[in-house]
């Protein structure tokens, strides 16, 4: 280790590996690189279950996110559906 450089956590090496495994700054994800780390779909990576996640007030989203079952897509698609609705409105 360099003299006088601030030794790094297991959870920022762990954080950005995995932000420097996925993140893709062209694709402007909404949120950022905890985001596209969220979506990860590498279940076989042996950082899959501590990987970096964003906060999420609902706590079974969580969960499915922390185990790979959230359906993004979904997601997307119902808050498309939404937006649409708004401007109709
Ligand atoms: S959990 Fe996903 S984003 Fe993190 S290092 Fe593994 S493959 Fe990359």
């Amino acid at each position: 280790m360099t003299k006088g450089k601030k030794r790094t956590s297991l959870r920022g090496a762990i954080n950005n590996y995995c932000k420097w495994c996925i993140f893709d700054s062209t694709q402007g994800s909404e949120g950022g690189w905890r985001n596209q780390v969220a979506e990860c779909t590498s279940k076989d990576c042996p950082l899959f279950s501590v990987r970096p996640l964003p906060h999420y007030e609902d706590k079974s989203k969580l969960e499915l996110v922390r185990v790979g079952e959230f359906d993004f897509e979904e997601e997307r698609a119902r808050k498309r559906e939404e937006r649409l609705s708004e401007k109709e409105s």
